[in-house]
C-alpha cells in the first residue's frame, strides 16, 4: 500500500467545500468520487454553533450528498472529551443550543449553578453576566474547557470575535487556561478513531488555511492538502514556515491525484 493510497480525509468545510453559501468548484464531485470508492472521510469544522444535521442539510442544499454521519463538529469533539477524558457530571456551558443538546445527549446535565466543568463555545449572546458566572465556577474549582480556540470568524466580509476571544476573557479572570479541544489539537484524531478503524498514517487533512488546517496536520504529524480555494494564496505559501504535505489548485485535481494513487 503506498503512503497516498486509502487516506482517510478529513475535510474543512468553509474555503474547501463552500463559500459562505455558495458551493466550490468540484466539492460535490470529490465527496461522489469518495462515495463510489467507499472511502471513509468526514467534513470537520472547528465551530460549534450549527450541528451536524444542520450542516447537513446545508451542504445538501448545494447539492452536495453529504448526511449528518459524514460532519464532526467541535462539539462533537468536546462531548467526546468530557465523557472520555473527564469524570463531569453537571457542566455550565457558554454556547449555542446545539453545543447544549450535544452534551446533554451524552448524559452530562447542562446547569446553572454548581458545574464540575465550564465549558466554552461561540456565543453569540455571549455577556458580562455569563463571563462572571463561568469565572467564579472556574475559581471554585471547575474546570474549563474551550471547544476551539479561533479569535475570529468570518461574517460576511467583515471579521466577528470567535470562540477563542470569548474564552480569554475568562482566562483573564479566572487566571486559569482552558484545555482546547478543536483543531490543531490532537482531540479530533480521538473522535475519529472512535467512529472508524483506520491507522494515523491514513488519515489526511484538507483544507484552506495554514494556521489551523495546514498547523493541525504539522502539529499531529499527519499529512495534510492545503487546497487553494479559500483564503490562502500561493504568496501567502512561500512566506509561511507552516507547510504542507502537498498543494493542489481545487479538489479535481486532488481526486485525480487520488485516484492515481488507489
Ligand atoms: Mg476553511
Amino acid at each position: 500500500m503506498g503512503v497516498y493510497s486509502k487516506l482517510v480525509y478529513l475535510i474543512d468545510m468553509d474555503g474547501t467545500i463552500y463559500r459562505g453559501t455558495c458551493p466550490i468548484e468540484y466539492a460535490k464531485e470529490f465527496i461522489r468520487y469518495l462515495q463510489q470508492k467507499n472511502r471513509i472521510f468526514f467534513l470537520v469544522t472547528n465551530c460549534p454553533l450549527n450541528s451536524a444535521g444542520a450542516l447537513a442539510r446545508k451542504v445538501q442544499g448545494m447539492r452536495i450528498d453529504v448526511g449528518p454521519g459524514n460532519i464532526i463538529t467541535s462539539a462533537d469533539v468536546t462531548a467526546d472529551y468530557l465523557v472520555s477524558s473527564t469524570s463531569c457530571s453537571k457542566a455550565y456551558v457558554v454556547g449555542s443550543d446545539a453545543l447544549k443538546e450535544k452534551i446533554a445527549g451524552r448524559g452530562i446535565g447542562i446547569v446553572s449553578e454548581g458545574p464540575d466543568c465550564v465549558v466554552v463555545g461561540y456565543d453569540t449572546e455571549f455577556s458580562y453576566e455569563k463571563m462572571k458566572k463561568a469565572t467564579q465556577f472556574i475559581l471554585d474549582g471547575a474546570g474549563f474547557i474551550c471547544t476551539n480556540g479561533d479569535s475570529t470568524i468570518p461574517d460576511g466580509n467583515k471579521l466577528v470575535p470567535h470562540t477563542g476571544a470569548i474564552a480569554a476573557s475568562i482566562e483573564t479572570a479566572s487566571g486559569t487556561k482552558p484545555v482546547v479541544i478543536g483543531k490543531p489539537e490532537r482531540y479530533l484524531l480521538d473522535t475519529v478513531s472512535r467512529r472508524v478503524k483506520c491507522k494515523k498514517e491514513q488519515f489526511c487533512v484538507v483544507g484552506d488555511r495554514l494556521d489551523t488546517d495546514i498547523y493541525f496536520g504539522v502539529k499531529q504529524n499527519i499529512l495534510s492538502f492545503l487546497v487553494l480555494t479559500g483564503v490562502t494564496t500561493i504568496d501567502d505559501l512561500k512566506k509561511s514556515n507552516i507547510q504542507p504535505t502537498k498543494v493542489f489548485n481545487n479538489l479535481c485535481e486532488l481526486m485525480l491525484f487520488d485516484e492515481e494513487n488507489n
